[in-house]
């Protein structure tokens, strides 16, 4: 009795501060026969988190996106945890719990078990900001906003209906403070409050509209999409490392084309990714490069999809490649010798793209790897292929040079020649090399020599980029 007593004292205080504690109203419950989560896509750490902190007396609930998988079937990613316990009262729970402060103050609890470790993201509520004080910068952009709130105020700071749903695993009860299961159902995806308002506050939920829009195949409403024609540009205020982040995300969503169609449609892709600015446009000089950058994330979404792992670096490396072969080749033409025209021509792509938006320096340096290797697949003689095969970055240089020649701008014979020289034994191996030697007879580039008519492959094809 006394302790429930001191419990509900102590619940008091995490509720610091309130700043717009009445304009939020009363959430729908919605029971369990309504939601049809399945409980057994939950991860029974998320729960074990919320049962943790509903014993010690406080709010818990499982948030945002995770809610918005559940309910659409899917077995979310990742698991949030919104509480009323603050950053501090929430470690004091936890073995395992630290608290990471960045814009918003969170707790990271870590729970081991087989295979990786699981991270619960647990956050405060948080209030609603007004346009005043310290906290909003001119344009409208939140700088800060550590002032706890609310569940109501907590909902209405969040970004999409969809993703201000709260589900509690111990009463399986959903509690929606903005329609969204409604929105759901309808296949929408809408902005909570004002659209223009919240996107002028924070740029990037332009860029989020676009890849849930085609992560789960949700229209965007139509008060939620038309301030983004005039607003985009203001993803040019926003730190470029946060825009890094979302547009991998984005790339990583597993349906990376369809998003970047998206954000072609919404005239967004100006300034991410200089690529983009010109093979998204249908003109046929882009072909090529259109080709390409299609195949590469055919595959990257297909290999996400299915659980496998796909390397940012690798990512990178395709879609820059288009702008990479057009400096290539224009280096070329000025007479630069092939290797010191490619390291050259990775230089300027690199400068083009920081200017825009930077790639972090280890993703960078993979990139740079993966391009580099590209013309020793053409040196199929002596001991060049196996330092080539040595290198610790081959796997992805390979697989590289096969998407190349699936596009045929690599002619696919080399690449089946690697498929086969890998699964060979030392002997089988030789009898390629000898086969490469008496098909080439030259020791640097192979297939440039035997496809005599029309040059291809140790250059820059033509026409491969606009
Ligand atoms: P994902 O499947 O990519 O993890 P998510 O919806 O969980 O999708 P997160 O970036 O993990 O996205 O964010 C968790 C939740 O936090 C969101 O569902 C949303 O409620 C809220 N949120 C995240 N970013 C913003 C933002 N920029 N503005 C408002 N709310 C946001
Ligand atoms: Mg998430």
């Amino acid at each position: 009795m006394i302790t429930k007593f001191i419990k509900r004292i102590l619940r008091r205080d995490p509720m610091v501060k309130h700043t717009h504690a009445s304009n939020t109203g009363a959430p729908k419950r919605i029971p369990k026969k309504s939601h049809r989560i399945d409980p057994h896509l939950l991860s029974k750490n998320a729960v074990k988190v919320t049962h943790t902190l509903q014993q010690a007396g406080y709010e818990a609930f499982i948030v945002g996106g995770a809610v918005r998988d559940l309910a659409l079937g899917i077995s979310p990613k990742d698991f949030d945890v919104a509480t009323n316990a603050t950053p501090d009262q929430v470690q004091r729970l936890f073995r395992k719990a630290r608290l990471i402060g960045r814009r918003f103050q969170i707790v990271h609890v870590t729970f081991f078990g087989k295979g990786h470790p699981e991270i619960i993201e647990v956050s405060t509520f948080r209030a609603l900001l007004d346009n005043a004080g310290d906290h909003v910068a001119e344009s409208g952009r939140i700088l800060r906003d550590n002032v706890w709130g609310s569940q109501g105020e907590d909902a209405a700071r969040r970004d999409f209906t969809i993703n201000a749903m709260y589900y509690d695993p111990s009463s399986e009860t959903v509690l929606d403070y903005h329609g969204g299961m409604a929105d759901m159902q309808k296949k929408t995806l809408r902005m909570i409050g004002d659209p223009a308002k919240r996107y002028r506050e924070d740029p990037v939920r332009m860029l989020r509209a676009v890849r849930f829009a085609a992560k789960t195949g949700f229209e965007l409403d139509s008060a939620t999409r038309a301030p983004i024609a005039k607003l985009g540009k203001l993803l040019n205020d926003v730190p470029s490392a946060r825009l890094f982040d979302e547009i991998l995300k984005l790339l990583m969503s597993g349906y990376s084309w369809r998003a970047i169609q998206g954000l072609k449609e919404a005239g967004l892709h100006h300034g991410l990714l200089p690529l983009l600015d010109h093979i998204l446009d249908d003109g046929e000089d882009s072909k090529g490069a259109n080709d390409f950058v299609k195949l590469a994330l055919a595959n990257t979404d297909e290999r996400i999809q299915s659980g496998k792992s796909v390397s940012a670096g690798f990512l990178f490396a395709t879609l820059l490649w288009p702008d990479l072969l057009k400096n290539w080749k224009a280096n070329s033409s000025k007479g630069m010798a092939n290797i010191p025209a490619l390291h050259d021509a990775m230089d300027d792509t690199i400068a083009t793209q920081s200017s825009g938006m930077t790639i972090q320096r280890r993703f960078e340096s993979d990139m740079r790897e993966i391009w580099s290797m590209q013309p020793r697949f053409e040196r199929r003689v002596g001991r060049y292929p196996f330092r080539l095969i040595e290198s610790p970055r081959f796997r992805a240089g390979y697989d590289f040079m096969l998407l190349r020649c699936a596009t045929g701008e690599l002619n696919p014979a080399i690449g089946q020649w690697w498929t086969d020289f890998i699964a060979a034994d030392p002997a089988g191996q030789e009898e390629l090399m000898a086969s490469a030697k008496n098909e080439s007879g030259n020791t640097a580039s192979p297939a440039k020599r035997r496809r005599r008519r029309k040059p291809k492959s140790a250059i820059p094809p033509e026409g491969a980029a606009s």
